[in-house]
């Protein structure tokens, strides 16, 4: 089976002098104008009046550009810009369709960068490890591999003094015919992920000291004197530790999620709903959440240890193997004997022992929910497998995945979820 595969190549960039200087520049002039089209749409909003559609925020972008006020906009690439404003666009829709927060004022040094949108104006040298850039022109790139397929769009990040292109492309590839079995994963705090075939995986323990680093990093930034030298070097010092936590963490679920996607046809998990989680344990400002402190040191633990990203390297590796990812109700995973089926909170008296009441099997909680996952993934795999032919691979949504399981349908009617669970 031929399928279109989008994928995003990193590389650190190595830019000279002026090509810094202007980086940073297009970067600045890129927060501006998301800053300045946001104070704008809040106050048409205070005025009651409607939100400016992405046109008319463009107009209005050339208008900045031109001003005498504004000049220096100008000396930054105008799609740059313009993807400044698609980007608070698309924040406006995630939080219109509650996927987050009311968008926020971009303040200088956090997560800078910009966008490259047009492929027409970029050149790629894999040969030398060299792109062209609009406006900063050739630029050397630390080459790890040679990109492959076209180039869509590049993304510049700004990172703890680093300059980071992410090379986005696109091509055909052969997807390999499904192989390996299928897998349920329980994902928990004490264990990071527990398999239903009973083994299972440690959480990142190696994050915490540099948590705690990041924490007396940031109290000594705060005590000294704002942009002076002591200062920057403290700021510097924190950025360089969470750059140190995001590749740690990142090194960690791509080494746990690579072996699951390459040995697994199919795999499912809880479609845990973790925003969700988060929101209700802040609460609103009028009813704050119940156990505020508890539940956002849970919730804290769960976002950091990025079961979201995990689940979402899940999807795109299964992909790229030609398997799925399923995501089931949770409901109950962790209260139903997998042997009898006895459903009851009192099968589950301790954080990880489970105890059926009804027929007495005894195993560790997070193994039997991983069990009952795998079990009620199944349930859809046989439901829904009949009439689903030449679904795309790569769905994300939960909905589109549950119709994406043709391929598998096959090997699955001859290997029984029994046989698959089984200890
Ligand atoms: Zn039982």
């Amino acid at each position: 089976m031929v399928a279109r595969r989008i994928q995003a190549f990193k590389f650190e960039l190595v830019p000279n002098g002026a090509q810094q200087r202007d980086m940073r520049r297009f970067a600045g002039a890129r927060r501006f104008v998301y800053n300045k089209a946001l104070a704008l749409q809040i106050e048409r909003r205070e005025q009651g009046d409607k939100k400016l559609g992405y046109a008319a925020l463009c107009a209005l972008l050339t208008a900045w550009r031109n001003s005498a006020e504004t000049p220096w906009l100008a000396e930054s690439p105008i799609h740059t810009l313009q993807q400044g404003l698609k980007d608070l666009e698309r924040a406006y829709q995630n939080f219109f369709e509650g996927r987050a927060e009311f968008p926020t004022f971009k303040k200088k040094g956090r997560g800078e960068g910009f966008r490259y949108p047009d492929p027409k104006q970029i050149k790629l040298d894999n040969a030398n490890g060299r792109i062209s850039l609009p406006k900063l022109g050739w630029l050397r790139y630390r080459k790890s591999r040679d990109v492959l397929g076209d180039v869509r769009n590049v993304t510049v990040s700004l990172h703890a003094g680093k300059y980071v292109a992410s090379i986005q492309t696109r091509r055909e590839v052969e997807v390999p015919v499904l192989t390996g079995e299928a897998i349920g994963i329980d994902m928990g705090v004490a264990r990071f992920a527990t398999f239903s075939d009973g083994t299972h995986v440690e959480p990142l323990n190696s994050f915490k000291p540099l948590e705690a680093a990041l924490a007396k990093a940031q109290r000594q930034m705060s005590h000294k004197v704002k942009f002076s030298n002591n200062w920057k070097k403290a700021k510097a010092r924190v950025q360089h530790i969470q750059a140190r936590i995001g590749d740690v963490r990142n090194d960690f679920l791509h080494q746990t999620s690579t072996p699951i996607s390459k040995n697994h046809a199919v795999v499912v998990v809880e479609d845990l709903q973790l925003r969700n989680m988060s929101k209700s344990a802040a609460g609103t400002s009028e009813t704050p959440g119940k156990n505020v402190r508890a539940k956002s040191g849970l919730n804290k633990s769960i976002l950091d240890q990025g079961w979201g990203e995990f689940r979402r390297q899940l999807v795109y590796k299964l992909a790229w193997n030609g398997g799925h990812l399923i995501a089931v109700p949770p409901q109950n995973t962790s209260r139903e004997c997998p042997e009898c089926h006895h459903v009851s909170p009192e099968n589950r008296r301790t954080q990880a022992r489970f105890h059926c009441v009804a027929c007495g099997f005894e195993a560790h909680a997070d193994h039997v929910g991983a069990i009952n996952i795998l079990s009620r993934g199944m349930k859809i795999l046989r439901d829904e497998g009949q009439d689903t032919a030449g679904a795309p691979a790569g769905c994300e949504s939960t909905a589109q995945i549950a119709c994406e399981v043709s391929g598998a349908r096959g090997r699955q009617q001859q290997e029984p979820a029994e046989e698959t669970v089984s200890e």
